[in-house]
């Protein structure tokens, strides 16, 4: 057993954006739940990329975001995820597009990554890979979605515009100094059947490396556009900037686009920071040097 350090930290978002007057208090309780557990996990001495996986996968499953249970569908009423996970000590990450009918989107990225030579399967290759592997599908249950908390009927009506969005991200430091990032999305509402955000896109939706974990939500257009999580690495990396300064450089970008959200960011140091240009931001984190955060707006 390696040795471990004193030093573990997890941070999860639930989406950008609040309605203001909503009751988001079964999300809160819900990553408040989770945040406890992920940092118990930690403790542990639980991988940080397993633990990633594990938090997204629950986010999805609850049904409160716009993510795996909580989708919305698309113009032609069906529901698209997309989703990425990556390892920033092995360099290794995975990634789905518009996959349909696989009940964790997550689970295949993460297989993507493991079971193939490859990092970003889209469409109908990346369902039939989730079936050919077994990942639990959704089939025709109609009980099967439900609406997120704060979204209408009406506000997933096909819009054209599919301004309405939601997403779910998870990011940790464990305690032998591995970080890692995942996020999950059923992307924009009324988005174009085969419309890809950025959340699959390694780099701008998610990334990890040495030196940060970074999870992205927002009109995934101006995300991928402004560089989104990648950009915020580059400019810690090359040691032009702190990570507060670094997240509102790339969020000032996303805004000179027209655009708006937030991102999650854990350092190698124990470091949890959040940043948003939205309405809010549903998020939580807690680790061994960092006083535990729970806020929505
Ligand atoms: N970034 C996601 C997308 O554009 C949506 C979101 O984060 O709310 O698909």
């Amino acid at each position: 057993m390696a040795n471990l350090s004193d030093s573990w930290t997890i941070a999860l978002h639930g989406g950008a954006g609040v309605t203001p007057g909503r009751d988001y208090a079964e999300v809160e309780a819900h990553l408040g739940r989770l945040v406890d557990e992920g940092e118990a996990r930690l403790a542990s001495g639980e991988s940080a990329f397993n633990t990633v996986e594990w938090a997204v996968g629950e986010l999805e499953a609850s049904g409160l975001y716009t993510a795996g249970r909580g989708s919305a569908p698309n113009r032609a009423g069906v529901v698209e995820f997309d989703a990425s996970i990556i390892c920033g000590a092995s360099g290794r990450g995975g990634a789905v597009a518009a996959l349909q009918d696989v009940q964790s989107p997550v689970a295949a990225a993460r297989a993507v990554m493991e079971r193939t030579p490859h990092v970003l399967l889209c469409g109908e290759g990346a369902t039939a890979f989730a079936r050919e592997i077994g990942l639990p599908a959704i089939g025709g249950d109609p009980d099967y979605y439900r609406l997120a908390i704060g979204v209408t009927a009406e506000e997933m009506r096909p819009a054209g515009d599919g301004l309405g969005h939601g997403t779910v991200g998870a990011a940790a430091l464990d305690r032998q100094g591995r970080l890692a990032a995942a996020t999950s999305t059923g992307g924009v509402f009324g988005k174009r059947p085969g419309r890809v955000g950025d959340t699959p896109i390694l780099g701008a939706g998610c990334w990890a490396d040495r030196h940060v974990a970074a999870s992205c939500t927002g009109i995934g257009e101006h995300f991928i556009l402004a560089g989104g999580a990648g950009d915020v690495s580059a400019r810690i990396r090359y040691g032009e900037a702190a990570p507060p300064e670094a997240m509102r450089a790339m969020l000032e970008r996303v805004a000179s686009f027209g655009g708006n959200g937030g991102l999650i960011l854990v350092t190698a140091d124990g470091q949890a920071h959040f940043d948003w240009n939205s309405n809010g931001l549903k998020r939580a984190a807690k680790g061994s040097r960092i006083a535990r955060t729970l806020a929505i707006l």
